[in-house]
């Protein structure tokens, strides 16, 4: 079953067409892959589709929902959560803080009441947070201010934070960036145990070593426009690809 379907999404900023007619869809379950040199307009594709950036024209359908024209905290609360290519946390609260932040904006629908005020009242999201930070390796780091974690800590930080809202569909922009080989290979392990939850993955990635170790569907965006999509492997020895690649 299609869990998201992108029509016709164009884009463009000024003169420069950053999308060109982008039709796209998820099977629902499955971690799908969208790769490209850098400047092809991955995270410009992400941002269109959670909501921080207008599609110039095209529709976004998660299930029944039309998320065409919705906020970004709206898209958040039917179930879409997303992980950027710069971790945003908050870097002078605590790791524990920062996982009950959005789970009780999942929960409450309210980010207005400073919902961290209630951190200690609240059994229920504190045992959350506390099992989502053992889930990324961080429990002992809890009481911690964020902003004092390593750069992998940080993006397992922020991935804990998008757990914590039950999400059906997590977009994740480059999860790997900047990250050493060894952080790197934790977090595709982190991936792929949080698969088995059955959430939908889309995942951007510029290092296709990434994508061949998690993704069962490869989409490739080059300069605006999908140039192929099909099996890892299938995607690997395709020379449009390679020459993107080469090219980009
Ligand atoms: P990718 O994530 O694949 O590296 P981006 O989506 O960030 O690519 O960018 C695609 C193209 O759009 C690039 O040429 C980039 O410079 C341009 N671009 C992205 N965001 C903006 C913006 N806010 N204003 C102007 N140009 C932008
Ligand atoms: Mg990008």
């Amino acid at each position: 079953m299609e869990i998201l379907r992108v029509e016709g999404v164009n884009k463009s900023f000024g003169g420069l067409k950053a999308l060109n007619n982008v039709n796209f869809s998820v099977q629902e379950g499955t971690v799908h892959a969208i790769i490209g040199p850098n400047g092809a307009g991955k995270s410009t594709f992400l941002n269109c589709m959670i909501g921080r950036l207008a599609p110039d024209t095209g529709t976004v359908m998660f299930g029944d929902i039309s998320l065409t024209g919705m906020k970004p905290h709206e898209i958040n609360q039917v179930g879409v959560s997303r992980v950027f290519q710069t971790p945003e946390i908050f870097g002078d609260l605590t790791l524990l803080e920062n996982i009950m932040i959005p789970a009780f904006a999942k929960r409450d629908g309210d980010f207005a009441l400073h919902p961290f005020r209630r951190v200690d009242h609240d059994a229920e999201i504190h045992d959350k947070a506390l099992h989502m930070l053992e889930d990324v390796n961080l429990a002992e780091k809890k009481d911690m201010v964020a902003s004092s974690l390593s750069r992998g800590d940080k993006r397992r930080l922020e991935l804990a934070m998008c757990l914590s809202q039950d999400p059906k569909l997590l977009l994740l922009d480059e999860p790997t960036a900047g990250m050493s080989r060894a952080d790197t290979n934790n977090t595709i392990d982190l991936l792929q145990r949080i698969g088995d939850r059955g959430i939908t993955k889309v995942v951007i990635e510029h290092d296709m070593h990434v994508v061949f170790s998690l993704a069962e569907k490869v989409t490739v965006l080059a300069q605006g426009t999908i140039i192929a999509e099909g099996k890892p492997e299938d995607i690997k020895g395709d020379p449009r690809v390679q020459e993107a690649y080469l090219g980009g």
